[in-house]
């Protein structure tokens, strides 16, 4: 089973439902990106930041090399981090991510946060991570519209084909939109039934950016985390919203929460190395959730985000 695409502004067809690559560890990485392709996924989310595109890059290879798939129908994501930002320093670090991964274009890259870092050298640290050993955050001056000229060159130069942005508010995408050459054709944010942004969302879908969400589970992600609020929120998989629309459908409570956003056009991203998981998270187009189900979805909204530097002790309140 492959999903369905969706239609991007910069032409391009991008997949409805990808696979996540945070979080996946080095040794089980290369393995993990050749059964998410075997089991038919497409898209394959990945970053700087998750140290872990080397193996990502062995994965797509052997399963190129053994014809499961071509490198055309597959489509990778990658992200610029933050240390990154200065005009002079995104062709260089997206082309040495291009060779880690052992490609010569992205599908889609994007701003990973709105938040310019201090440069670190490769050589010196990589991934670089929000702050060096000493903990300090050491913050850069380049503005979004710096950064956003950088990757619109990465389009001229063909190494993305499309570009993209996340974490961003309203408020700074009509800033970016006021002077891309080239739109941002994606929005990534943390997306699930307690935080749904609706107004976020609606105002980039009028602009013709599609919405993908990112940790669609809510608080599960941030468990592994040992995040407390996570630790404190109810589960969505047990919660009767949720469980009454899995019964009725005859599907899990991961899949009835990923078809709440694949039904309103927003890409999903989830990850799993359970065989079973892969192809269930794959199976979440082509049935419908019905409207009574989905106006029950808007009463769950808790305005609760999860994936906020202020939670991981970073002074850095991007979302206030
Ligand atoms: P996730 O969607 O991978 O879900 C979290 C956990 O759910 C996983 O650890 C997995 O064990 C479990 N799970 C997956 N499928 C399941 C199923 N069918 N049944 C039961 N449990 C299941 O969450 P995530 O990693 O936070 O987000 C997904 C992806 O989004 C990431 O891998 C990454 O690519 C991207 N992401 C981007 C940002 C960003 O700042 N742009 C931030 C976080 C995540």
């Amino acid at each position: 089973m492959t999903s369905p695409t969706t239609k991007l502004n910069s032409g391009y067809e991008m997949p409805l439902v990808g696979f996540g690559l945070w979080k996946v560890n080095n040794d089980t990485c290369a393995d993990q990106v050749y059964s998410a392709i075997k089991a038919g996924y497409r898209l394959l989310d990945g970053a700087c930041d998750y140290g872990n595109e080397k193996e990502v890059g062995q994965g797509i290879a052997r399963a190129i090399k053994d014809g499961l798939v071509k490198r055309e129908e597959l489509f990778v994501v990658s992200k610029l981090w933050n240390t990154f930002h200065d005009s002079d320093k995104v062709e260089p670090i997206a082309r040495k991510q291009l060779q880690d991964l052992g490609l010569d274009y992205f599908d889609l890259f994007l701003i990973h946060f709105p938040v310019a870092l201090k440069y670190v050298d490769p050589a010196e640290r990589y991934p670089p991570g929000w702050t060096g050993p000493d903990g300090k955050l050491e913050f850069s001056k380049a503005t979004i519209q710096e950064t956003w000229q950088a990757m619109e060159s990465l389009v001229d130069k063909k190494l993305a084909r499309s570009i993209g942005i996340s974490n961003f508010s309203a408020q700074l995408i009509m800033d970016l939109l006021r002077h891309a050459r080239i739109r941002p054709a994606t929005l990534q944010i943390e997306h699930h039934p307690y935080l749904q942004q609706q107004e976020l969302v609606k105002y980039a879908q009028n602009e013709g950016i599609v919405i993908t969400a990112y940790s669609s589970f809510g608080p599960l992600s941030f468990i592994e985390l040992n995040m407390s609020s996570a630790e404190n929120t109810p589960a969505l998989f047990d919660h009767d919203v949720v469980k009454s629309a899995a019964t009725k459908h005859g599907k899990t409570p991961a899949q009835i929460l990923l078809r709440w956003a694949t039904q309103r056009n927003i890409a999903v991203i989830p990850k799993s190395n359970n065989p079973d998981r892969l192809s269930q998270n794959l199976d979440v187009t082509g049935w419908s959730l019905d409207q009574s189900e989905l106006d029950a979805f808007n009463g769950l909204d808790l305005n609760l985000r999860f994936n906020n530097p202020v939670n991981y002790g970073l002074y850095i309140p991007m979302f206030a």
